[in-house]
């Protein structure tokens, strides 16, 4: 028998209360007694988006709600500007390509979190850009980026703002109406600790005053036809019932929580396991904003990073993620996101200094582990 760890950035494990309150026998969507439970699911999400707008509810993975957040609000041949500073920004991209947008990107060096003054600088040099797309955590590079900034900046043009909020959500206080947030993406898998198969989108007024006007072709993805439909507790097609009973318990748990803690549980968790990795010596892979979601860490000189990430599977039972891309075999990551605790930061630690003990690499037993402790019992 070997007990399982998951420590991915997504799935991320599904607490015992959700998984219980999933079991309960499937109610139908359009029966009245489905009504208050996607009540309770919408005002839920609107507590944490911290926003007053409406947030859909779509049966997708997050990039469906990418997807969404492109073609409803948006023509062909718009001008958007990407930032883009790993794989999930080349995702952006590659979704309004898809749908004919011109494209133009801030490129942002891997490691690093994108500066303001270079979205600034783009939207002078452009002033016809309809849309700005980012990421709040870059999950292929451990980064979070600055939205509270770059949202500033956007402001002050008429450009949409759309956020990919999927790993960051729940990880970091971001304030959608405080800030200016006009679109932002969430998924159920990572912080919101249930199963795949949720995207939520939260819409301001200028977005939907947008969706007006938007020629893109589109029908799975209808966001007015879900709005019109969520004003009566309800989704456009099947809803995905049983995820959205899990998403009221998830929510529960979180409110019982209370934001700030849940912010600062999740700034612990990652203090704690960067500084067991540097007391491995080992370097992190941002070289700036790092990602409360999950800690990104460069494998040793020598040491393969994809053998890291295997052998915490094989030999601990311990799933994180390896390295994507171009990051392969140079990165290994770990995530301390949703359903995490003190000792998921411990085993983390633990794990990464048994297997690199087994690879060969010097190692003092205790040394990462003793750092994170030091962190967690503050
Ligand atoms: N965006 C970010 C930042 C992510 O971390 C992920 C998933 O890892 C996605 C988008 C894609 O989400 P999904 O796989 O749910 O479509």
């Amino acid at each position: 028998m070997q007990k399982k760890y998951l420590l991915a950035p997504g799935p991320t494990p599904v607490p015992p209360e959700a998984l219980l309150a999933m079991a309960m026998p499937i109610i139908h969507h359009r029966a009245p007694d489905f009504l208050p439970v996607l009540d309770s699911a919408k005002k839920g999400l609107q507590w944490l988006y911290q926003t007053k707008n409406d947030v859909l509810i779509l049966c997708s993975t997050g990039t469906g709600g990418m997807d969404g957040a492109v073609s409803n609000f948006l023509s062909p041949g718009d001008d958007v500007l990407v930032i883009n500073g790993g794989k999930f920004g080349e995702r952006w991209t590659k979704i309004c390509q898809a749908y004919g947008m011109k494209v133009e990107e801030v490129l942002v060096e891997w490691g690093y979190a994108a500066k303001p003054e270079a979205v600034e600088a783009a939207l002078k040099k452009n002033p016809k850009i309809k849309a700005v797309f980012v990421q709040a955590n870059e999950t292929s590079t451990g980064v979070y980026h600055d939205v509270k900034s770059i949202a500033a900046v956007v402001k002050k043009t008429d450009a949409l703002f759309v956020v990919d909020a999927i790993s960051a959500l729940v990880a970091h206080d971001i304030r959608t109406d405080e800030w200016g947030i006009d679109v932002m993406i969430g998924g159920s898998q990572k912080g919101v600790m249930l199963p795949p198969g949720l995207a939520f989108v939260s819409v301001s007024d200028k977005a939907w005053k947008m969706a007006d006007t938007a020629k893109t072709p589109k029908f799975y993805f209808n966001f007015k036809k879900e709005r019109e439909n969520l004003a009566k507790n309800q989704t456009l097609f099947t809803s995905p019932v049983t995820l959205i009973i899990g998403l009221n318990a998830c929510i529960k748990m979180l409110q019982d929580e209370g934001l700030e803690n849940v912010f600062k549980r999740h700034d612990k968790l990652a203090r704690a396991t960067r500084a067991g990795a540097l007391a491995l010596g080992l370097k992190l892979f941002p070289k700036e904003s790092p990602s409360n979601a999950l800690t990104a860490i460069e494998a040793p000189a020598g040491v393969d990073g994809q053998a890291i990430y295997k052998n915490l599977r094989e030999k601990y039972g311990i799933t994180g993620a390896g390295g994507q891309d171009k990051l392969k075999g140079k990165i290994f990551r770990i995530a301390h996101l949703g359903y995490a605790d003190t000792f998921d930061a411990i085993t983390a630690i633990a794990g990464i200094e048994m297997v690199l003990k087994g690879l060969g690499h010097p190692v003092k037993l205790g040394t990462g582990v003793g750092a994170a402790q030091e962190i967690l019992m503050k």
